[in-house]
């Protein structure tokens, strides 16, 4: 059974995660980069040497992390994606074997959560101006959703391989991928990967809300990851997480959002309705073995809402812990299977 943790809810709003990286002094070996990817920021601290040093681990990991954009941001026109979703439809493109992975990932994911997460959502977030698109002046009309609508749906998409290669095709010419969702747990993955390539075994990265770690900090302890209270108090600790070799991912409706007419429309959209959700989940953080799982159910369990999101948590006995406003705060509402990593629940 899920339990609420009445600390949190009496303290207040959870709304995103930090790494607990300033508390420790650096031991000669350890590097810290950081930068900016993807809309966003990434941090990578290892605590290993890096062959060639730090300059060496920045410039390899911000040529990965370039190669990515390059292949699925939907805000570079030039990219793979943005020229799949301007191509004609019938004649399936070759794309390279890291973004089939995320393709699937989405594809599976939609399948698990009955379509809460849907990659080819896009036409709707633009509509909402969530993407690369302005933002709207007046709330779309409800023939403007049932339009875009019309373009959304996984079975209009389609991942083969022949040859060896990955052919990702569409039903329809005004098909819009958007792995957005995607973008981050699939960075972290990819980073780890690279990291492990090059002997390292204890590193911590962060790609926004995407975490991997591995080993143990300078100080010979299991790396920690903070949950933050999103209140005035900068840094303000609510829980901490101890992921012990194991991907953490968090969404949330509480960053990005604008406020229209009085309504407050978030990034989150049901496929469904086709408009941002408007339940009383307000975060969710899913832990599985890679940030690119994690970063598929967490979205997806921001669509559901509180109650159908812990019941799907059940049901697959994943570890998720959700942040739910209500009357008297907020409440953290956790899984069996997120106890063991949080650090309070430790002996
Ligand atoms: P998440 O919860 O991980 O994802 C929410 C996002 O997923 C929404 O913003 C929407 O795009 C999409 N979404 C909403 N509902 C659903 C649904 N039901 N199913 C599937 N998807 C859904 N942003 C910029 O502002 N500028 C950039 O240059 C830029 N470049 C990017 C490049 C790449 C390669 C990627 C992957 C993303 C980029 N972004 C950029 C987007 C941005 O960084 C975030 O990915 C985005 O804001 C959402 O991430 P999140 O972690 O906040 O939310």
């Amino acid at each position: 059974m899920p339990f609420p943790s009445p600390t949190l809810a009496a303290r207040g709003l959870l709304l995103s995660l930090m790494l607990m990286l300033t508390a420790c002094q650096p031991a000669p070996t350890q590097l810290r980069i950081q930068g900016k990817t993807m809309g966003t920021f990434y941090v990578v601290t290892v605590n290993d040497a890096f062959p060639g040093g730090e300059a060496a681990l920045q410039r390899e990991v911000d040529a990965l992390l370039v190669r990515m954009n390059q292949e699925i941001s939907t805000y570079d026109p030039g990219s793979i994606i943005s020229r799949f979703n301007q191509g004609p439809a019938g004649e399936p493109m070759v794309i390279p074997a890291g973004m089939a992975k995320i393709v699937q990932q989405g594809i599976d994911a939609g399948q698990l959560t009955g379509g809460k997460l849907d990659v080819t959502v896009g036409p709707l977030v633009n509509l909402w101006g969530f993407g690369p698109d302005k933002r709207p002046v007046k709330r779309p009309t409800a023939e403007q959703i049932a339009k875009a609508r019309d373009r959304v749906g996984i079975d209009k998409l389609s991942l083969t391989t022949q040859d060896g290669k990955f052919l990702l095709g569409k039903a329809i010419p005004d098909l819009y991928l958007d792995l957005s969702t995607l973008g981050e747990g699939a960075a972290a993955d990819e980073l780890a990967a690279l990291l492990e390539g090059k002997g390292v075994s204890n590193y911590l990265i962060e790609v926004a809300g995407a975490v991997r770690s591995e080993g143990h900090n300078a100080k010979g302890n299991p790396w920690r990851v903070a949950i933050v209270e999103p209140s005035d108090r900068p840094g303000a600790i609510e829980d901490v997480v101890i992921p012990n070799g194991m991907a953490l991912s968090t969404a949330g409706s509480y960053r990005n959002y604008y406020e229209l007419d009085g309504q407050r429309y978030s990034h989150i959209i049901d496929p469904a309705s086709g408009a941002p959700v408007t339940h009383r989940l307000v975060s969710a953080s899913v832990i599985t073995p890679t940030a690119l799982e994690a970063d598929a159910l967490d979205t997806a369990l921001m669509v559901m809402g509180p109650e159908p999101a812990l019941a799907f948590a059940r049901e697959h006995k994943l570890a998720v812990y959700l942040i739910v406003k209500t009357e008297q705060g907020f409440e953290a509402r956790f899984s069996p299977q997120f106890a063991p990593y949080l650090q309070q629940q430790q002996p």
